[in-house]
């Protein structure tokens, strides 16, 4: 064997080597979470959220209000309505096992007023900081029609088209949905009307059956929340009435192709 030869093998040998390698450390990357009030990411994700924290993938949430305009049950009189919910969300992202928290400090009910490139400007840079694989928010129907939740899609959206085209991935864009046929079998009552999508058009189902005391634990934390315990209360029965817990998605991009029952798919 010539020494040319010697090499160019030797070469390979290491290549091949060093992809193994990487291979093996390579792990799937993180998802960030993008919303506009704290016990959004309880409510909606928990279940979702907890389940990959728990094989090891890093989640961080981004929540862009201090969510003042929310109820106040039993909070003290000398505690303010924000300062008494950024508690609730690190008790609740603590329950959930979530890495960070990015609060962007915009006043509850005005975030549709703020510049929107300014909002997507801020999330970009905590995308470029925090390269996330996956990065969930609302659709534009805001789930509820909130205002600040249509504010946050859109601010989010935009964010991630400049972030991917930058290069940088693989990643993916998930709009939080409610499926119709959910609140039919755990109920509607006393929740505000929400939009929900047909089955059919979900592309993404998570079993969060392992996650469900996770999740109601998460929406407890938020405790000074009439809506959070409402639906702490709903799910908590609907879990009694052996309701199959589930979380649902819109893949927004890249196109979907499947039905997927992982977010890694
Ligand atoms: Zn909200």
């Amino acid at each position: 064997m010539s020494a040319l030869t010697s090499i160019v093998k030797l070469t390979i040998n290491i290549s091949i080597g060093t992809i193994a390698a990487l291979k093996m450390i390579t792990r799937p990357g993180s998802i960030l979470l993008v919303f506009a009030h704290p016990d959004d990411e309880s409510s909606l994700v928990s279940g979702t959220a907890a389940k990959y924290t728990r094989r090891g993938i890093p989640v961080d949430l981004i929540c862009a209000t201090g969510g003042e305009k929310g109820t106040r049950l039993d909070v003290p009189s000398d505690v303010d309505t924000a300062t008494a919910r950024v508690v609730e969300l690190r008790a609740a992202t603590n329950v959930i096992g979530i890495r960070n928290i990015y609060l962007l400090g915009y006043v509850d009910g005005d975030l549709g007023k703020v510049d929107p490139s300014e909002v997507a400007d801020r999330i970009l840079k905590i995308m470029r900081d925090v390269c996330p694989e996956i990065v969930i928010t609302f659709g534009p129907d805001g789930i509820s029609g909130h205002p600040d939740h249509i504010a946050i899609s859109r601010a989010a959206t935009a964010a991630f088209e400049k972030f991917t085209e930058s290069g940088s991935g693989p990643c993916k864009l998930y709009y939080v949905t409610i499926p119709a046929s959910m609140l039919a079998e755990i109920g509607s009552e006393g929740v505000k009307r929400l939009a929900t999508r047909p089955d059919d058009e979900i592309t993404t189902t998570i079993d969060i059956s392992g996650y469900f005391d996770i999740k109601i634990q998460a929406l407890e934390a938020h405790k000074s929340q009439q809506d959070a315990r409402l639906v702490a209360e709903m799910l908590q029965s609907a879990k009694e009435g052996g309701w199959e817990p589930r979380e649902s998605f819109l893949l927004a991009s890249p196109e979907p192709t499947e039905k997927e029952i992982d977010l890694y798919d």
